[in-house]
């Protein structure tokens, strides 16, 4: 098994950060390491993770999804049955009850479609928590309905004006804050990246999800071929192949955002794609960079998707060929939602979709004694303004058109 702490994946990872956060960098790790040998602390983190989240989410056996496939047997592990719908929640709380025990009542966090905000939100709401988010300002204008929510649980929503306004400059922002305020805030990261001991803190917080899954497998005693995940920054993927990357399962694929084509700007294909090592935002990793080295433009249905790099383990695994890289379009992860939706009555997420796509692909080639995993990272209620401009859109913007005149008076 790997260790714990690893700083370096190969040659991805390190903590490329300014002078200043060294020192914060260092604390956290120190008392991340303390904590995770804390049975005090573990405790207290599994009993929120029951209370609070929702935990141990479901595996469903998708009988119908299967039948349809007519191929391996199709299981679903819904995390999006977690509170705040999606697999975030679980890095949140462990990194907040972990500010907590270093005696930092103040908490930042930097979203981009504001699924990472939303959950921040709710935990420091739950847990007596100071909480600002960092936004884009584009971001906050296309996610209204996520703005909303964290506002509801009483965060500070910032608007980023820097840049281009999206996710990168709300890290830029969120990293500039804690340079000035660490003695009194942690910077609660969103995914398995950035500086060290970011992308190992992220992973053992997720791996909860793998673990489940393995307990699952050996109780029905399945003979898994493969198991799929998305991957935007990583953390939904690392968690819940972790615990397996030395195991037996044939295959652990990670499915990236092929977005509307094959042109640069319109996918977030790194892996799968077109991505070039890199130093951005704290860590080495492959990211899509454009001519001039910087860092390029992306494009997918889904935002959680939608992101230039790429978390340093899973680059690493995926040059070492443990965990392989695939890719779903924009069209086939809105044919994914729909197809299980009506199959099986669970709403995946866009960004999950991806994996879902993939998964019945997948599952057609194998035999029926065979089984494949796929992880709902997300469901999609979050979704719908998207799905129903998509699916239903003329019927939807009429909806729309008399909500706004009926409360504009
Ligand atoms: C944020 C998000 C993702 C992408 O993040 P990872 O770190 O790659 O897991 C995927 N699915 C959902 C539902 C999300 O909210």
């Amino acid at each position: 098994m790997e260790q714990l702490y690893n700083d370096f994946f190969g040659s991805f990872g390190g903590k490329y950060v300014a002078e200043i956060l060294r020192t914060p960098l260092d604390m956290l790790k120190e008392e991340w390491l303390k904590a995770m040998n804390s049975s005090g602390f573990r405790h207290e983190l599994d009993r929120m993770l029951r209370e609070f989240a929702g935990r141990p989410t479901p595996l469903m056996y998708a009988e119908n999804a299967t039948k349809a496939a007519s191929g391996a047997k199709i299981f679903i592990k819904l995390e999006g049955l977690a509170n705040t719908g999606a697999h975030k929640i679980n890095n949140v709380l462990g990194q907040a009850l972990l500010a907590k025990k270093m005696g930092k009542n103040r908490v930042i966090a930097e979203t981009g479609a504001g699924q990472h905000g939303f959950a921040t939100a709710a935990v420091c709401a739950k847990l007596g928590l100071e909480c600002q988010i960092y936004m884009g300002e584009i971001d906050m204008k296309r996610q209204r309905p996520n703005v909303f929510w964290m506002e509801l649980f009483g965060a500070k929503v910032v608007p980023v004006e820097s840049g281009s306004g999206t996710l990168k400059d709300a890290v830029n922002e969120a990293l500039r804050d804690w340079a000035a305020s660490f003695e009194t805030t942690h910077y609660l990261l969103g995914s398995a990246l950035g500086p060290s001991p970011y992308p190992d803190m992220v992973r053992e917080f997720q791996s909860v999800v793998g673990i489940e899954v393995e307990k699952e497998i050996k109780y029905r005693g399945l003979d898994v071929e493969a198991l799929i995940a998305c991957v935007g920054g990583g953390s939904n993927a690392i968690g819940f192949f972790y615990p397996f990357l030395e195991k037996k399962i044939p295959r652990l694929i990670g499915v990236e955002a092929g977005g509307s084509g094959d042109e640069p700007g319109s996918h977030a294909a790194r892996m799968s794609g077109a991505g070039r090592a890199g130093i951005v935002h704290g860590y080495k990793s492959l990211f899509l960079l454009d001519d001039d080295g910087q860092v390029g433009t992306t494009h997918s249905v889904s935002a959680g998707l939608d992101y230039p790099g790429i978390g340093p383990q899973l680059a690493h695994l995926g040059q070492t060929g443990r965990v392989e890289f695939l890719k779903a379009s924009d069209t086939e992860a809105l044919e994914a939602v729909q197809f299980f939706s009506r199959n099986e009555g669970v709403v995946f997420a866009l960004e999950s979709a991806h994996a879902g796509a993939m998964t019945v692909k997948i599952a057609k080639d194998l035999p029926r004694e065979k089984s494949v995993i796929v992880n709902m990272s997300g469901r999609g209620d979050k979704d719908l303004f998207i799905l129903a401009s998509n699916l239903d859109n003329e019927r939807w913007c009429s909806f729309l058109k008399k909500e706004v005149k009926d409360n504009e008076s």
